[in-house]
């Protein structure tokens, strides 16, 4: 059989599982599973396939079909500029978390030397991102999963940017390290009762330790605020992805540890969702 009827096949499948995009997926999983791109694939679609790559395929299908997302069955993830390698073990960037590096970029244009502490690095896309982009900024991550830091080094290596991060396995509340003029944080925000009703995709694949933000879901946060306060320098600037529903709450806690409220930032959905603050 051909590129394009087993393509065919797949997608057919995809879509009596109601998954989304399903000629889109079984397209990315053919071409992960013949090891080519999209492109050749499509115009290559004549090229007959051997059993043992059909096979591959359709194991890839039923993954996807049981609700693995694309990014994890490719173990990639394209965010901001660069494709992230990721994993099981770490969330899948979304498109929510460019605003953090938006805002980033757009603190950091001087060119002096400039430190940078990401907490919950996760795959690094936050940090590695603004190191990409800014020579003079130096980057340290941590996070509470080794797994996560393997992935976020092994990331930082493909984006060229290693010599200046440094990961450190750690609690938020015990990590007493360094001096930071910009702290950024996307950390686990969503309501413990909530977990359950996110997208099956969500939920069932990706790690409930970077998404499970306890009862009120500010447990995390709370932390995050205290330790940024902690380890941030006067008048620097701390960038925190928050709930849709926790705008208030969170800048109150903002301003009980110091915090000057700078902006506030809308996803795509129109949800709060960024807030850039200083430390006064
Ligand atoms: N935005 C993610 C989601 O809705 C949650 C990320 C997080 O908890 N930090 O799935």
């Amino acid at each position: 059989m051909n590129i394009n009827s087993v393509i065919n096949q797949g997608s057919k499948i995809l879509k009596s599982k109601f998954i989304p995009h399903a000629q889109l997926d079984a397209e990315i999983l053919m071409a992960k599973t013949i090891n080519k791109d999209r492109s050749y694939i499509l115009i290559n679609s004549n090229i007959n396939l051997n059993k043992k790559n059909i096979n591959n395929f359709y194991n890839l299908i039923n993954e996807r079909c049981l609700g693995n997302p694309i990014a994890y069955l490719t173990n990639k993830k394209f965010f901001w500029n660069s494709e992230f390698y990721v994993s099981k073990n770490t969330l899948i960037p979304r498109p929510d978390t460019e605003l953090i590096v938006e805002n980033a970029l757009s603190l950091t244009k001087q060119k002096n030397k400039i430190n940078i502490l990401d907490i919950g690095v996760g795959s690094g896309c936050i940090l590695l991102s603004i190191l990409k982009e800014r020579e003079n900024v130096f980057g340290t991550g941590i996070d509470i999963s080794k797994k996560c830091l393997d992935i976020t080094e092994l990331n930082a290596i493909k984006l060229k940017v290693v010599s200046r991060v440094k990961l450190y396995k750690s609690d938020v509340d015990k990590f007493n390290l360094g001096k930071y003029d910009l702290i950024v944080s996307n950390p686990p925000y969503i309501k413990k009762c909530k977990l359950k009703y996110l997208e099956k995709d969500v939920v069932n694949f990706e790690p409930t330790l970077a998404l499970d933000g306890g009862l009120d879901g500010l447990s995390e946060i709370r932390k995050v605020i205290k330790k940024a306060s902690e380890l941030i320098k006067k008048n620097g600037k701390f960038i925190l992805e928050i709930g849709f529903d926790q705008k208030n709450r969170v800048i109150n806690l903002l301003k009980k540890k110091g915090f000057y409220i700078n902006s506030m930032q809308k996803d795509l959905a129109k949800n709060d969702r960024c807030i850039v603050s200083t430390k006064i």
